[in-house]
This record gives C-alpha cells, sequence and structure tokens, in this order.
C-alpha cells in the first residue's frame, strides 16, 4: 500500500484561516479506506470558542457526518502539534494515526508540555509521525504571526 498525506487539505484549511484572521491551523480526518471524512480550520474567533480548534472542529465534524461516537482506524492530519486539549480529544476519538507538520514548544502537547500520550492516564495512544510537510505548516504560521506586528 502506498502512503498518500493528506497533509495539503490540511494546509489549504490552515490558508482559510489564515484569510478568517484566524491562527493558520488546518486539520483533516480521514477514514480507513483513505477517504476524507472531515476538515476543518480555527475558528475561535469566529464562533467566540476556545475550543474551536481545527482538530476538534474535524473530530465533531466526522463523528457528525458518521454518526458515531469514536473514530477508529480513522487518521488525522493537522499542521501543526496538537496542544493537550486537543492531544486529549484525539485518544478520545480512538483516533489511528496522529499526522502533524510544525512542532509547537510553546503550546503543544504531544512532543512538548502535557505530553498527553506518555502518561499512565492516556488510555488510547495514536501512533504519532511529526515532521510532515513542516517547513511549509511551519513558514505559514510565521508569516502569520510576523503579519500582526
Ligand atoms: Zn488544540
Amino acid at each position: 500500500m502506498t502512503f498518500t498525506s493528506h497533509m495539503d487539505r490540511a494546509l489549504a484549511q490552515a490558508r482559510a484561516a489564515a484569510e478568517r484572521g484566524e491562527v493558520p491551523v488546518g486539520a483533516v480526518v480521514v477514514s480507513p479506506s483513505g477517504a476524507v471524512v472531515a476538515e476543518a480550520g480555527n475558528r475561535t474567533r469566529e464562533c467566540n470558542d476556545p475550543t474551536a480548534h481545527a482538530e476538534i472542529l474535524a473530530i465533531r465534524a466526522a463523528c457528525a457526518a458518521l454518526g458515531v461516537e469514536r473514530l477508529p482506524d480513522h487518521d488525522l492530519y493537522v499542521t501543526l502539534e496538537p496542544c493537550p486539549m486537543c492531544a486529549a480529544a484525539i485518544s478520545f476519538a480512538r483516533i489511528r494515526r496522529l499526522y502533524y507538520g510544525a512542532q509547537d514548544p510553546k503550546s503543544g502537547g504531544v512532543a512538548h508540555g502535557a505530553r498527553v500520550y506518555a502518561h499512565p492516564q492516556c488510555h488510547h495512544r495514536p501512533e504519532v509521525y511529526d515532521g510532515l510537510s513542516e517547513d511549509r505548516c511551519a513558514a505559514l504560521l510565521r508569516d502569520f504571526f510576523e503579519g500582526k506586528r
């Protein structure tokens, strides 16, 4: 089986988020057969919702579309290392593989900070693959924050 990265779609969602004035992070949920089930970008400003991160919105949309509570055997692509909240949500959703782009030493919760999946309390750990399209993911965030100053 050949590996197809869905990071380009996650990046497109991140760019769309930047155009809305949101922090440019995008996420895509992919089914076991490789079909995109849901995709989302950050909408915390638009929704006045601090939990409206791309990963949370994509997981919610995927569960709603499929009428299920969890997403076993599904994969999630996200342009930035998930924060602790999203890392926990990814675990609760039983996501099989987590692919992310840029590292987030400041707010990440997978390889940094809380390291959610390293705790014994964590009952489901996705396989984690980092550094996918890392340069493009990081450049998008850098450009966004430099534009703000
Ligand atoms: Zn998050």
